[in-house]
């Protein structure tokens, strides 16, 4: 008999399970609407030009495949750290910022609730309700408990900015779960995920005014900068808007999304402290946890990042590519939208579309009717309703709302 007998079989990730059944049907009008990766207009994967052309400078100079410092290189957190905060931003020139390179969104976060776990034993990490599936998954295999705060309205299909603020501001949630103050309050930076609703720039002011009189510390999920609006600076406000007041906070960064660079896992986790005293020390904690977990970070990704953005040329042309991306996704969220209301005859209001941002769209339609979505329409989308327009062409506006209107039906 195996001695692994007693291993049971894990669930499929809803996520990525979701790819698995869509490359499994073999209808022709199958649309894979999943996971949150950005298509062409053909639907086809998309590799950035500034890509291609940073990774061509690193051929032409022959780099090598040493290894890199366990915090990762230099040239890339220096980059990542101002690209968030903005170059000439205080607690960048104060040296208040303790940053290291991670294994891209994911890993940084797990490297921070590790972090957490070990410097604020039995300290909750509030996230919002939905949240990323992916959050609670890190905060319990990192032993860092976690309980839910209402952000999600199913009636306007938007904020629930009131149960939000008491729930953070209470700290009960749901009732029956107690979070002590000094919780970490997970906060998407921009382009909430799932639902692609962002609180307005008063709102944000009012969450970081309970967070500050409930002594609770921030800790920021930026996995879209660039990506929401287009620009990177319009993205990074919320960040900036709370490292303004002098708060002490947690940003975990992504390059999946706003680079492309979905496989290289290149991201970075920063800790903004009061001092720079206190920065080296975080770091050098950070650092002593990256040590028996993964030894030190991949190269390639955080090269990328660095040449481009240490090249004028090359990181205007981001932009420029970082904004058509935002671009198609804006055209096609207004088309899904045109559709809708051209389609339905029930004259539903379909407004909150066009009012959520970034690669995502929350439909609103229950697991019942998402498997409708899959099983008549051949529509595959995670069971929470929620869609990736990154996913979707202005071809298949049509055939998507009428799948949307019948499963609403
Ligand atoms: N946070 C959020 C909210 C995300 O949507 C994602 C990507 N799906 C990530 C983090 C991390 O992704 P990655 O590990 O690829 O950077």
């Amino acid at each position: 008999p195996s001695r692994f007998e007693g291993v049971t079989m894990a669930p499929p990730d809803p996520i990525l399970g979701v790819s698995e059944a869509f490359k499994a049907s073999t209808n022709e009008m199958k649309l894979n609407l999943g996971v949150g990766a950005y298509r062409t207009e053909e639907l086809q994967p998309y590799v950035l030009n500034v890509v291609k052309k940073a990774e061509n400078l690193m051929l032409e100079r022959g780099e090598n495949k040493e290894y890199l410092p366990i915090e990762g290189l230099a040239a890339f957190n220096k980059a990542t750290a101002e690209l968030l905060f903005g170059a000439d931003n205080p607690v960048i020139k104060e040296q208040k910022v303790a940053t290291v390179q991670g294994l891209s969104g994911t890993g940084s976060l797990r490297l921070a609730a590790a972090f957490i776990e070990l410097y604020f034993p039995g300290a909750k990490a509030l996230i919002s309700s939905p949240t990323w599936g992916n959050h609670k998954n890190i905060f319990n295999d990192a032993r860092v408990p976690w309980s839910e705060y209402r952000y999600y309205d199913p009636k306007t299909v938007g904020l629930d900015f009131e149960g939000m603020i008491s729930d953070i501001k209470t700290c009960f949630v749901f009732h029956e779960l107690y979070s002590p103050e000094g919780s970490f309050v997970l906060l998407h930076g921009c382009a909430h995920n799932p639902t692609g609703i962002d609180p307005t720039p008063q709102q944000w002011e009012k969450i970081a005014d309970v967070i500050q009189e409930k002594n609770h510390i921030p800790f920021f999920d930026v996995a879209y900068q660039g990506f929401a609006s287009g620009s990177l600076d319009a993205d990074a406000a919320a960040v900036r808007l709370f490292v303004a007041r002098g708060m002490e906070l947690l940003v975990a960064q992504s390059y999946s999304k706003n680079l492309g660079l979905y496989a290289e896992r290149i991201g970075a986790i920063n800790v903004v402290l009061t001092s720079s005293d206190t920065a080296a020390r975080v770091k050098s904690q950070l650092k002593r946890l990256a040590r028996p977990m993964y030894s030190n970070p991949p190269i390639h990704g955080a090269k990328i990042v660095a040449n481009i953005v240490g090249d004028p040329t090359l990181f205007s042309e981001w932009k420029a590519e970082m904004e058509m991306m935002a671009g198609r996704i804006k055209n096609v969220r207004q088309k899904l939208y045109d559709s809708l209301c051209a389609e339905d005859k029930s004259r539903k209001d379909w407004s909150f579309i066009l009012k959520q941002i970034g690669m995502f769209s929350f439909t609103g339609l229950n697991k019942t009717q998402t498997e409708n979505m899959t099983n008549k329409w051949h529509v595959f989308m995670t069971k929470d309703g929620r869609i990736s327009l990154a996913g979707l062409n202005l071809a298949k506006c049509e055939y998507l709302s009428n799948a949307i209107i019948d499963s609403y039906h």
